[in-house]
């Protein structure tokens, strides 16, 4: 019932004691072993139930552990981010980006950070510092990839946050895009964790779209 029994490794666990993080709260307790297992997962998650952690460190932890990649060429213009996490809004994309570096604080894994309705320059210029997490709403993420600036060829974990919420405005033509490019390289290569505070008949079908023999998670 501790972080410690759960074997995230010793730079996230110096990482959750330095967020006072005692305890595992319960969508943590049980998602993240299913993740860490490389199962596929989708988990009935409120706002305030601690599922940013939930997801963030199955992927910090595997990218920390998994083979490394190459890096690009410098001065390459597009980037290969290793993980993807979709969320609804500027405000949980913020949010997000802002916990996952404090988890991913001096263990390598670079997060980045790209939302619309502000100036995408920025944002290209943390994006060519180079990205193993991005962080991103649907329709920036769509407006960087036609201009070729990010690639999803490298993507090996997908979470996508608030479902239903980025569903409710509409971003479904939008994800179903994005994961396409996922796809195209190698089919079934990468991991997927879907988050959503509710389960109606279109976010049972965007799961069995995304996902390949998912576990439910209901707690
Ligand atoms: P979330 O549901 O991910 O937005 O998290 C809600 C709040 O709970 C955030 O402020 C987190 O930093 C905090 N939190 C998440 N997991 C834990 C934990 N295991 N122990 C204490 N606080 C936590």
């Amino acid at each position: 019932n501790t972080f410690a029994e759960i074997d995230l490794g010793d730079a996230l666990n110096q990482n959750i004691r330095r967020c006072k993080y005692v305890k595992p709260t319960p969508v943590q307790r049980n998602a993240i072993p299913i993740s860490l297992a490389g199962r596929d997962l989708m988990a009935c998650a409120q706002t305030g139930s601690g599922k940013t952690a939930a997801f963030c460190f199955p992927i910090i932890s595997g990218i920390m552990t998994g083979q490394s990649v190459q890096k690009p060429p410098r001065g390459a213009r597009t980037v290969y981010p290793l993980a993807l996490i979709l969320s609804p809004t500027r405000e949980l994309s913020m949010q997000i980006h802002e916990e996952a570096r404090k988890f991913s604080y001096q263990t390598g894994v670079r997060v980045v950070v790209a939302y619309g309705g502000a100036p995408i320059s920025q944002q290209l210029r943390e994006l060519e510092r180079g990205v193993d997490i991005l962080v991103a709403t649907p329709g920036r993420l769509v407006d960087l990839l036609e201009r070729a600036r990010v690639s999803l060829q490298m993507i090996r974990y997908l979470a996508l946050d608030e479902a239903d919420r980025m569903l409710d405005m509409g971003f479904e033509p939008q994800i179903r895009k994005i994961v396409e490019q996922m796809d195209m390289p190698r089919p079934g290569a990468r991991q997927t964790m879907l988050f959503s505070a509710t389960f109606p008949k279109e976010i049972q079908r965007l799961a069995s779209d995304f996902l390949s023999n998912y576990i439910f998670l209901a707690v």
